[in-house]
């Protein structure tokens, strides 16, 4: 229910009419409300937008004169109003509040009577000012001036402490000057006074510059302005009196703390426009500011007590935390507005959540007010907002949080800092994954080369290490061994940095630092957000320190172990080159045979951590040559584990390298023409289910994943070797062993041919990240040194690698999905690139009808937040 007329009157809009903000401005819908609530508003006005509208061309006293003569008559002989702006929202701007409307000449006594005459006479100075300024474009600066000089006359501290003489100067000074600009008397009428200020406030927001600046805000070139005129509450005059600010929460932290400004013998924005010292709210505070003015707490304990007491109401009433701007007359509070709390990320979560718990809003409206995305700053360290920042280089914002430590610049390094107890930042031109290890031991990763879902990323963002990559501002000088910023700073192995990878910026030094939380509000919502979803969050986790991690984020299961990660380790890399190396299939078996029991622990350990959760395994996927030796030394040490001379090893190597590996012989293709590696990881991981499915009751049921398919053929030369294997671990150890076959869908064929592949394949898991790569031609690892530029100049609306790009890619998934499940109705259906932990993604996974989403553990709880609110919005939309 909306109201008929172009104007009401505050107190008399009906219960439960919430006025749109859209026809009267938020404030005016939101002082509504407020009256509506019972509590101290002064009495008022509310005006339209489109009266507003119709005002500017006709003028106030057309439409309004009876109306604006009446609010003075209804309101009380000595009544002064205040004409304020609402519009719609209060980022598009709007014209200065206009005070103390209605005093003239012949008013002047009441009013002295009723405030004293030194405020009466500073009253109507403000008032001359205000309205010559705002209704007659005088120079603001005169009155001021004439202001400085009395101060300076009577040599005085400040306007405050002018005796009356200095007030009844000013006046006649201002009364003057203003005959002098606009060449007629100040106005003697309040209705005058009125109707000129409306016009000119709606005038105002019809100019050319009022309507650029909030179109620059974001604002339609229709908006609108509503206005407000009220009853002044005289924050000037007898008894306690005054203004100030009041917030009820800590907007760091989301928990119940008083904070606030408050001006004695002040009215509007006085106390937050430093002209005088202003008392502060709490005791406390003031004593922690060692100040000794009263806080408003000694001054008017009262007025405290009911501030916090409407800040419940309105907590109850609007839904939200807000603050109050507030005045005391003669002791008596008036709310003058409420004002929406601001607040971090951290206490956003702790206020929906206490929201939520009292009854304020329900718990899917406190789930739909978070964005997932800022539960970053619960899972990882932060710089502090208010520390300094001295930013030497910029990058991509790889992998969120914040770390200092020391520049390496090999994973060696990494690995010794750590050995001795310290940070170290590891810096490298980009990663490979022999560089693993040193990322283990590194505290955060730096990269000048290198796009979002580079190795370095994918990797960082699978341990939560704070990781910029592509900052190619930034010179690596590795001869010298440091890197050069822009500006010339150079910056030495061993140099203390920082690392912020939510922002992706390098900066010197360390600065000061805020920890993560995942108890309390943080754990609260992530229980309601579980209760909520329908779709399963999954993790990809590689390790089983990476499982403990994702069971400690509350996972699912395992959505994708890139099982090549196992082999990089010290004891098992040389096998692996071995493996790669042999020039016959026998040699190679016996490479995989040292492998095997190390695969097979690897196994043993991630069911027995993921307990009762599906654990889904990719089979090898990377080409060879990533595994391979790059240094002298190193080849040199393989020779001589192999008893081959270095040139051999040098010339095997050589005949390994591709001209575009990425599309070379890698994922399945390695299993149609290597079947020794996938049968020896087939037989590591039925086996470990064998030994853990005898251990304990909860049975494993391996999901077994062929990586980078394009062809039926592919996935019929695989299965049936890896059946071969199932049966033979079956009947060797005699057991009853059951498991999922099933596809990656990384490539545009492969979703094309879904129909085909699902007649193969338990489950679908799409590896969006080599499906964008394919989709658009674009490699995944080169895409950062042109990303920034693309983004910013609107080419693509958001980097693909990040937030999956739904009309190309998306369309791929859609048709995969609806021909792999017009096959199969039963297909299960995943998706494991990075952008399953990005909200927009998961969104359009939930829509196309997924089973689940799987990212890296520490994206888990916004991917798990914005599961939920994915099915809160298309439940609501489907009842809409
Ligand atoms: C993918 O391509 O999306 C995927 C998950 O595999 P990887 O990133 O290991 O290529
Ligand atoms: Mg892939």
């Amino acid at each position: 229910m909306d109201i008929p007329h172009d104007y009401i009157r505050l107190h008399d809009v009906p219960e439960g009419c919430l006025l749109s903000p859209e026809r009267w401005g938020a404030r005016g819908a939101r002082l509504a409300r407020l009256a509506g609530l019972g509590l101290p508003v002064p009495r008022g006005l509310l005006l339209t937008t489109d009266l507003t509208r119709q005002i500017a061309q006709d003028g106030a006293r057309t439409h309004f004169d009876g109306v604006l003569r009446d609010t003075f008559q209804t309101l009380g002989d000595e009544v002064l109003l205040s004409l304020r702006a609402s519009p719609p929202r209060p980022e598009w701007g709007g014209p200065e509040a206009l005070l103390n409307i209605g005093i003239t000449d012949a008013r002047l006594p009441a009013l002295m009577t009723r405030v004293g005459k030194p405020g009466a006479l500073e009253l109507y100075f403000r008032l001359i000012e205000g309205y010559a300024t705002m209704v007659e474009g005088v120079d603001p600066e005169d009155f001021e001036n004439l202001m400085a000089d009395q101060v300076k006359y009577w040599s005085v501290a400040s306007e405050g402490d002018l005796p009356e003489d200095a007030r009844v100067t000013l006046v006649d000074q201002a009364k003057a000057l203003y005959l002098d600009e606009v060449m007629q008397p100040f106005p003697q009428d309040p209705v005058d006074q009125l109707c000129a200020a409306v016009d000119a406030m709606a005038r105002g927001w019809n100019g050319v510059s009022a309507r650029i600046l909030r179109e620059s805000h974001g604002a339609p070139p229709e908006a609108g302005l509503g206005l407000i005129v009220q009853r002044m509450a005289f924050g000037i005059g007898q008894g306690v009196c005054g203004a100030g600010v009041v917030h009820l929460v800590d907007e760091r932290t989301g928990t119940p703390a008083l904070s606030g400004r408050f001006l004695t013998q002040a009215q509007g924005y006085d106390a937050l426009m430093g002209m005088r010292t202003p008392h502060l709210i709490t005791r406390e505070a003031r004593e922690t500011a060692r100040q000794s003015a009263p806080s408003l707490e000694e001054i008017a304990p009262d007025a405290l007590t009911d501030l916090r007491t409407h800040g419940s109401t309105v907590a109850a009433g609007l839904g939200d935390i807000h603050g109050f701007e507030f005045t005391l007359e003669d002791g008596k509070l008036w709310l003058l507005d409420a004002v929406l709390t601001p607040r971090s990320a951290r206490a956003a979560v702790r206020i929906a959540t206490d929201l939520a718990r009292n009854g304020a809003i329900s718990r899917d409206d406190a789930l739909l007010r978070i964005e997932p995305r800022t539960l970053i700053e619960h899972l990882h360290p932060q710089i502090d907002p208010r520390a300094p920042r001295d930013v030497f280089g910029s990058g991509l914002p790889a992998s969120p949080g914040a770390a200092t430590g020391r520049i390496v610049f090999s994973p060696e390094a990494a690995m010794q800092a750590e050995a001795q107890g310290d940070n170290a930042v590891l810096v490298r031109m980009e990663t490979s994954p022999e560089d693993i290890r040193g990322m283990h031991s590194a505290c955060a990763v730096l990269t000048v080369r290198g796009g979002m879902t580079s190795h370095a990323a994918v990797i960082a963002r699978g341990l939560g290490l704070p990781c910029v990559v592509g900052a190619g501002d930034l010179r690596l000088d590795i001869r010298n061994r440091q890197i050069i910023s822009q500006d010339g700073r150079s910056f030495a192995e061993g140099s203390l940095i920082t690392i912020d990878g939510t922002r992706g910026e390098v900066l010197a030094g360390a600065p000061e630092m805020i920890q993560p939380e995942l108890d309390g509000a943080f754990a609260t919502l992530m229980s309601w957000a579980d209760q909520a979803r329908e779709m399963g969050v999954r993790a990809n986790a590689d390790t089983p320190q990476d499982a403990r991690v994702a069971r400690g984020f509350e996972v699912d299961g395992i959505g994708l172990c890139r099982t090549e990660h196992m082999f990089f380790q010290e004891d098992r890399i040389t096998s692996m080159r071995e493996m790669i190396l042999a020039d016959s299939s026998e040699d190679r078996r016996r490479a995989l045979a040292a492998l095997l029991p190390m695969q097979r622990g690897d196994f043993v350990d991630l069911f027995d951590i993921m307990r009762g959760l599906p654990v889904c395994i990719r089979l090898l996927d990377p080409p060879l040559h990533e595994f391979l030796p790059h240094s002298r030394e190193e080849m040199h040490d393989l020779a001589e584990a192999m008893d081959i001379p270095v040139s051999q090893v040098v010339e095997r190597a050589k005949a390994l390298g591709e001209f575009n590996p990425m599309l070379g012989k890698r994922g399945v293709r390695l299993g149609v023409t290597m079947p020794e590696i996938y049968e020896m990881q087939a037989r590591a991981i039925f086996e470990a289910a064998a030994i853990v499915n005898t251990r304990n009751l909860e049975q494993i049921v391996p999901e077994i994943m062929i990586p980078l398919v394009s062809a039926k053929r592919e996935v019929e030369v695989v299965r049936k070797n890896i059946e071969a294997v199932a049966a033979q671990v079956m009947a060797e150890r005699e057991v009853t062993l059951t498991y999922k076959l099933g596809i990656m869908v990384e490539t545009p064929r492969a979703a094309l041919r879904a129909g085909d592949l699902a007649t193969d394949s338990a489950f679908f898991s799409f590896g969006t990240n080599d499906l964008t790569q394919m989709t658009y031609g674009l490699s995944r690892d080169d895409a950062g040194r042109f990303m920034r530029d693309y983004v910013n100049q609107g080419v693509f609306a958001e980097d693909p690698f990040h937030s999956l790009d739904i009309e190309g890619v998306g369309e791929l998934l859609l048709i995969a999905a609806k021909r792999g499940r017009k096959t199969d109705p039963d297909l299960v259906l995943g998706l494991c690139g990075e952008h399953g932990g990005d909200p927009s993604s998961i969104h359009f996974c939930k829509l196309a009808g997924f089973d689940y989403v799987s990212c890296s553990p520490f994206r888990a709880p916004i991917a798990r937040l914005a599961a939920a609110q994915a099915t809160l919005l298309s439940r609501k939309s489907g009842q809409a």
